[in-house]
């Protein structure tokens, strides 16, 4: 949805067809708690903590930028997933949203299995103590030695996801001499009302196989053939960033019909199916994400009806989210560095930080919102745009937002919801330097990833 007739943005002033969206916030000390963690809060003096800890603290002792995780809020987060579906399903974290060796010993701790889609998340899993056969392997083009690793560290499944790779998985497998579980990735055709890069199960890309002309159906009759694989189920992830059940409803509806059909082909029902991730969060106060019980209540009914309609016991359901756990955790802390005024259009806001840490509103126009938080004001709401520091006028952090008029260099924003896809897309662009990301919680903050230094940027160099 686009919000403004302006292909350069909404002006001050203008009506817009969603109306309200540009009325800047009643309040803007107000931290609505849809967006933020948890434990975030205003304190009387003006400031914002968060687990306990005032923001200018935690940028005195880390510095800035800084992603600043609640972890209390992480793992409630865990847990509701958990509790959801009366442990009736496993729960996947997708570790791409983030990941690092503290998150894997919290989703151990919390009961979550864990999702990766490479080799060096898989390394990451595997080092920080994750049970082997707690973790799925993803992704469209794994490597041999990927999957070598995996089949040989006894992974809980391997998504297949193309013909070759059945063949070479299946090969692996025999030659350690294991029998590897595996799923299959299908594409259901369904159109998820998401960003075209982050919509996974239209036929037209690159993920799965797709039910459409039998292909699926042939992928499980080759897989159920081969002696290194034990088919255990169907996947589907139908994208990100996502709101309307009605996609996984009919993602759900014809995973099950695959089952029906591989039962009436084969004499086989398979007892697992995956309904992937990609539940949306709140980025702004406009979106109205659903809470983990309400969707595994949808997703569990739809299962159980259909499977009742074709005659299949119910089979194990997991899911996989990612952003859902992690997104809504963490803020990222940025210094204000210059504030510059274009007359009838709006104000810049530059950071200290940019498209290094947070590249999603370049890659996929992502919003966010932004709130002052190392003071309070009374001052008047300006219409702003938040930059960074990268040389390319693309850099932007917050399209349009509202922001006191009296922002000056030197004061704390922060922007919420920057939990998942920022530290794991961040880049070293103009040889920024990563943040840390810095948990926080009951008062105490530890980095669980450290800032980069310009050591590390040059230890890679060996020209
Ligand atoms: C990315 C991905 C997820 C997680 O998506 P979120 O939007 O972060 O919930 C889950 N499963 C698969 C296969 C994925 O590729």
């Amino acid at each position: 949805m686009s919000r403004s007739a302006h292909p350069a943005g909404p002006r001050h002033g203008d009506v817009l067809p969603e109306g309200h969206y540009f009325a800047p916030p009643a309040d803007l000390n107000a931290l609505d708690p849809k967006v933020w963690a948890r434990t975030v809060d205003r304190t009387d003096e003006g400031s914002v903590t968060v687990g306990g800890l005032d923001v200018r603290a935690l940028a005195e002792e880390f510095g800035t930028p800084a992603y600043v995780l609640d972890e209390s809020d992480f793992r409630a987060r865990c847990r509701a997933w958990r509790d959801a579906f009366g442990g009736e399903a496993d729960v996947f974290y997708a570790g791409k949203a983030f990941l690092s060796r503290a998150v894997v010993r919290w989703l151990h701790e919390e009961g979550l299995n864990l999702d990766v889609c490479s080799g060096g998340e898989l390394a990451t899993a595997l080092s920080a103590g994750m049970p082997a056969e707690r973790i799925a392997l993803h992704g469209n083009n794994k490597s041999i030695a990927e999957i070598e690793r995996a089949v040989e560290a006894g992974v809980g499944r391997i998504v297949l996801d193309s013909f070759q790779e059945i063949v070479r998985v299946a090969h692996v497998a025999e030659r350690l001499g294991k029998r590897q579980r595996v799923q299959i990735r299908v594409t259901v055709g369904v159109e998820a009302h998401t960003h075209e890069f982050i919509a996974t199960a239209h036929e037209d890309q690159k993920f799965g196989i797709a039910l459409a002309g039998g292909r699926a159906a042939e992928a499980v009759r080759r897989a159920l053939k081969l002696d290194g694989l034990e088919l255990v189920g169907i996947h589907s992830h139908i994208g990100s960033q996502i709101f309307d059940m009605a996609g996984f409803e009919v993602s759900a509806r014809r995973v099950v019909q695959l089952l029906a059909e591989v039962r009436d082909e084969h004499g086989v029902e398979l007892p697992e199916i995956d309904l992937g991730g990609g539940l949306g969060i709140a980025y702004t106060s406009d979106d109205d994400p659903r809470e983990p019980q309400e969707i595994a209540v949808a997703l569990s009914r739809i299962v159980t009806r259909e499977c009742e309609a074709a005659g299949l016991a119910v089979p194990r359901i997991s899911v996989e989210p990612g952003r859902a756990i992690v997104g809504p955790t963490a803020f990222t802390l940025y210094e204000v560095g210059t504030v510059k005024e274009l007359d009838g259009l709006r104000t810049y806001i530059s950071v200290d930080g940019g498209m290094s840490d947070n590249i999603r509103t370049a890659l996929y126009d992502a919003e966010y919102s932004v709130a002052l938080v190392s003071r309070s004001s009374d001052a008047d709401p300006m219409l702003v745009r938040v930059v960074g520091k990268h040389c390319e006028s693309g850099d932007i952090v917050v399209r349009d937002a509202f922001l006191p008029a009296d922002v000056a260099p030197g004061d704390l924003i922060a922007v919420p919801a920057t939990g998942a896809y920022c530290r794991s897309m961040a880049s070293n662009y103009n040889h920024a330097l990563r943040p840390p990301v810095v948990a926080v919680q009951d008062g105490a903050a530890r980095a669980i990833v450290r800032r980069e230094t310009e050591e590390d940027l040059m230890r890679l160099d060996v020209g």
